[in-house]
């Protein structure tokens, strides 16, 4: 299994749980995993059994068309940008960037020219050097020992609810070694484990890495391969084969999820296939996550285009109608909110 590169500088101050500042890294450090990490979620509902802290990973191989968290998809720290919070009157990044980097608009607030590379060094540093956050670095480095005593402190609301951590992302599996090493880490601990993977990895890598997590969130988007091309930008090949692996070896700890999108694999003719192949399986329960645009905001300050915006919201009827044509073929599926 290979590393991840780290993508931040030398110094990284890690924004510790759900931004709360933690404390300087040293980079130089290089005898020990490290994974490149853009959050630590706690009192975390909807990632597993009980109350959980979920660390997401940064680095995915799909590129989910309602992808919530676009700030995962590099493996590299990048800058994003809150127009809404600069302020005219200050000049800190423009002194670090340099002249070229950054332009202004007519109100005198900062512009990223679409051609700036947000992983660009000098656009980092200015990002650092933001004194009203509104450049920020999504994406941090962290060791297993760090990242493992971040998420223990949160042990006694998951001994009190039965919950855990998760690893989720972007996808963990595209970092390996530090998310087994973590998950190997936690359960020394007595920490219960969650992996939320799109499932799409070598059958090697996705065996070695999943069968440390006591529980696998398995998120299954399409059953026909173009459509999940078309959704996600990869075949769904590999997919289904860890899908069936961890079916037919794990089933206890496997838990499949459905994103519920519209016009895409809201169909019927979709859901059906999708249950037919989790009934070919032995899997008789699956959870459906409806669509939804919390994450809308992050594209406008990636610079990335949102193009699902006309898609509606699923009302309550259209979720019945998916359960029942999933139930006729065997499948139950729960509705999470
Ligand atoms: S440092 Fe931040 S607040 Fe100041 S001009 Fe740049 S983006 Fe705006």
């Amino acid at each position: 299994m290979e590393s991840a590169e780290p993508g931040c500088s030398e110094r990284d101050n890690i924004p510790g749980r759900d931004g709360e500042f933690l404390g300087a890294v040293d980079n130089t450090v290089h005898n020990e995993i490290r994974g490149t990490v853009f959050n630590c979620e706690t009192f975390s509902l909807h990632n597993g059994p009980g109350i959980r802290t979920t660390l997401f990973l940064k680095g995915c191989p799909l590129r989910c068309l309602w992808c919530a968290n676009p700030e995962s998809w590099s493996m590299e720290a990048e800058v994003s940008y809150n127009r809404e919070l600069c302020i005219p009157e200050c000049h800190e990044c423009e002194k670090v960037a340099g002249s070229g980097l950054l332009e202004r608009d007519r109100e005198g607030k900062i512009v990223i020219p679409p051609a700036a590379p947000r992983s660009d060094p000098a656009l980092i540093a200015a990002a650092r050097a933001c004194p009203a956050r509104a450049l920020s670095v999504e994406g941090y480095t962290i060791s297993v020992d760090e990242a493992a005593k971040l998420l223990c402190r949160d042990r006694p609301f998951f001994e009190e609810s039965g919950g855990g951590v998760t690893l989720s992302g972007g996808e963990p599996l595209l970092q390996p070694e530090f998310s087994a090493a973590l998950l190997g880490r936690l359960k020394t601990e007595g920490i219960h484990t969650a992996l939320d993977t799109c499932g799409d990895a070598a059958p090697e890598v996705y065996r070695e890495v999943s069968s440390l997590a006591d529980l696998i969130l398995f998120d299954f988007k399409a059953a026909h391969s173009g459509l999940h091309r078309e959704c996600t930008g990869q075949s769904n090949e590999r997919i289904l084969v860890n899908l069936e692996q961890t079916a037919a070896e794990r089933p206890e700890q496997l838990r499949v999820r459905i994103p519920f999108i519209p016009g895409l694999n809201g169909t019927e003719g979709e859901l059906s296939a999708m249950a037919r192949v989790l009934k070919g399986l032995g899997i008789s329960r699956a959870e459906l996550l409806p669509y939804h645009r919390l994450g809308i905001h992050k594209y406008r300050q990636q610079g990335k285009e949102y193009t699902l915006g006309s898609v509606e919201i699923p009302g309550s009827e259209i979720l019945k109608t998916a359960v029942r044509i999933c139930r006729d073929l065997g499948v139950e599926l729960h509705i999470q909110h």
